[in-house]
């Protein structure tokens, strides 16, 4: 069994905290969903899990299984099994889908088959129904912002994350993708049962992928948990309440980095 530990951590950037006293722990087999308004700090949440190095970890830890990984660079966190489907996933010219696939999977699965990678790689570009081209196209290059959510969710497949960080990967998508992009990450957890840690605005996403827990993080930390239920609040009552009736509150005060 898989686990990722926050404890207790604080974020800067441009020596403004985004996340402040934050704590999670999520295990294979569960599915988190972090809600909340813009600009609360879920994106960062992701990107500071991933390792991106733009954020300033002032105070607090990370751990996968009982490894310190707080400083841990990108590349070692995504061979132990950590992955994020980007918000806004990055174009990248000249290296295409294919070969950034194989090289990744190389490069931590001493038992590779081109053979096996090619057919697995066709068989989830057709369940996606993505243009088969894209697969030899530049990451991303002239994807549209759907087709990007669709090729994060491929990578995904192809990786075999155990820890899984998808950051509103509904956005962009017309109903028909969302439906396939939902089941299509049922179907990865069904399998493999990974934890699962899912930023979305919406609860049409959560109609295709049942959280367990869901969490509504305000001025850079949790102010509520609850189960499923509370998605079911927020679209009732919004943020705004539930900002209401918890005392949390984020220094605006600037700090020193
Ligand atoms: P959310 O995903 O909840 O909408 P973000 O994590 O993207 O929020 O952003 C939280 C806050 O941090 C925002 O005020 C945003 O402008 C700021 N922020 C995030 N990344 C950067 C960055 N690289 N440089 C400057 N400010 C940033
Ligand atoms: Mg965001």
């Amino acid at each position: 069994m898989d686990s990722l530990k926050i404890e207790n951590l604080t974020v800067t950037v441009n020596n403004k905290i985004i996340l402040k006293d934050f704590n999670l722990e999520i295990k294979s087999g569960e599915i988190h969903a972090i809600m909340g308004p813009n600009g609360t700090g879920k994106s960062t949440l992701t990107k500071v899990i991933m390792g991106d190095p733009t954020y300033k970890i002032k105070k607090g830890k990370i751990f996968l299984n009982n490894q310190d990984i707080t400083k841990m660079p990108v590349d070692q966190r995504a061979r132990l099994g950590i992955f994020l489907g980007m918000q806004l996933p990055y174009e990248i010219e000249g290296v295409s889908n294919a070969d950034f696939l194989r090289t990744a999977l190389r490069s931590k699965d001493e038992n590779f088959k081109l053979y096996s990678f090619i057919k697995e790689l066709d068989q989830k570009v057709k369940d996606l129904k993505m243009n088969p081209d894209m697969i030899h196209r530049g990451i991303n290059e002239g994807f549209s912002g759907g087709e990007r959510k669709k090729n994060e969710i491929l990578q995904m497949h192809i990786l075999k994350p155990k820890i899984v960080l998808l950051d509103e990967i509904d956005s962009g998508l017309d109903v028909d993708s969302l439906k396939i992009v939902g089941n299509s990450v049922m179907d990865y957890y069904k399998e493999k049962k990974p934890a699962i840690l899912l930023v979305t605005h919406y609860q049409r996403l959560l109609d295709y992928i049942k959280p367990d827990f869901v969490h509504v993080m305000d001025c850079g930390h949790i102010v509520k948990s609850g189960d499923a239920s509370l998605v079911k609040e927020i679209e009732k009552f919004g943020y705004d309440k539930i900002k209401k009736s918890s005392e949390t509150k984020l220094e605006e005060t600037k700090i020193n980095e």
